[in-house]
């Protein structure tokens, strides 16, 4: 069989579904293009193994995340949550624009960013993992093993959609969810992708991003670049592009920032990640020079990411120094910072196992 007739065979024997099928439940989120909405079949006997769902409402970007969706469950399908069903809602006549519907499978109720807002972070996500409690001491050597743990994970499901072509531009804790069936984070949120693409010269850049997050280019594909799309997309770039470019690394970027919340408790807060990224600034993306900066007069808050970072000889350090660095083409990528020594000692067993 070619690629496109199992896929088109896919299709054709997934059940469809329309908007009546569904009941909404409560609203988990609302962004610009959509709201998103816990939800079940009106008739859970039609599909038993279903469960709970998640149904999003979207705009006319909505096209492009479905399209998002579909390939990344033929191509990397355990790096977001299961996408389910998309399908365009035709409105009856005069009744505004029309609606796209996507479904997936409801992953569970924690995202990383509820997780990380707790006291308890991050044996809470040790916990979930596990699915018991270690009797192991607590100390600064299991908090590095659970946070390296989820950084496995995270940069798996990154490195499978880098692989596949596709960057995400919005990674933040938000947009990671638990997943309590594969016991792992998930990537989700490829909507950032369809805001990206229709571009830049429609939406006020403060629109496409959350600035907290962003990597210091404002733009992943160079716009010098001949022949760049003009859509400096989250889709599938010619390799020569791509190699031309490195648009993953603004990813990276991302995630490395990720890294240094799960690290540093005094640096979770929306505040102080803001007042973080206004000191890098300041001296020139220099993450070194920024522990130069705030070491001698860190509060234990802040001290403890440090001695985090610096066990096992500073291999932590090295690796969110890898990850954080404002030139794009600098960063390490998802494949090589897998690779990286900061996992080579084990980790919490299950993810040993999933690698
Ligand atoms: P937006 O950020 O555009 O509102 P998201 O796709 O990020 O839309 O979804 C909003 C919120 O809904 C997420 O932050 C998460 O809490 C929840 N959510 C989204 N998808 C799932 C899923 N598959 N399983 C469980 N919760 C989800
Ligand atoms: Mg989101």
């Amino acid at each position: 069989f070619d690629m496109f007739v199992l896929a088109f065979l896919e299709r054709l024997f997934r059940p469809s579904f329309r908007k009546d099928d569904f009941v909404l439940g409560k609203k988990l989120g609302e962004g610009a293009f959509g709201v998103v909405y816990k939800a079940s079949l009106s008739n859970p006997k039609a599909s038993p193994k279903l469960g709970d769902l998640v149904l999003k409402k979207a705009t006319e970007y909505g096209a492009v995340e479905i399209w998002m969706n579909e390939r990344v469950r033929r191509a990397c399908a355990n790096s977001c949550a299961d996408f389910v069903y998309g399908f365009l809602e035709r409105k009856s006549k005069g009744k505004g624009a029309e609606e796209y519907c996507l479904i997936w499978r409801f992953e569970g109720e924690d995202t990383l960013y509820d997780l990380m807002q707790s006291k308890e972070f991050p044996y809470n996500v040790e916990t979930k993992i596990l699915g018991d409690i270690q009797d192991l001491p607590k100390g600064l050597g299991r908090e590095n093993r659970i946070i390296q743990t989820v950084m496995r994970q995270l940069l798996f499901a990154l490195d499978g959609l880098h692989s596949t072509g596709i960057v995400h531009r919005d990674i933040k804790p938000q947009n990671l969810i638990f997943s309590e069936a594969a016991r792992t984070f998930k990537i989700i949120d490829l909507g950032a992708a369809t805001d990206l693409r229709v571009g830049i010269n429609y939406i006020p850049k403060e629109f496409l991003l959350d600035p907290r997050y962003t990597a210091p280019e404002q733009y992943i594909m160079s716009t010098q670049t001949p022949s760049a799309p003009s859509v400096p997309v989250a889709t599938a770039l010619s390799p020569v592009l791509w190699q031309l470019n490195l648009p993953d690394r603004f990813d990276i970027y991302s995630l490395g920032l990720i890294f240094l919340q799960m690290a540093f408790p005094a640096l979770r807060t929306d505040s102080s990640l803001i007042q973080f990224n206004r000191q890098l600034k300041r001296v020139n993306y220099d993450l070194q020079a920024w522990r130069r900066m705030v070491e001698p007069r860190a509060a234990p808050d802040l001290r403890k990411g440090f001695e985090i970072l610096d066990l096992d000889g500073g291999i932590g350090w090295e690796l969110l120094s890898s990850m954080i660095r404002y030139k794009a083409r600098r960063r390490v990528s998802a494949k090589a910072a897998l690779a990286h020594p900061y996992f080579n000692r084990e980790g919490l067993g299950l993810s040993v196992m999933q690698n």
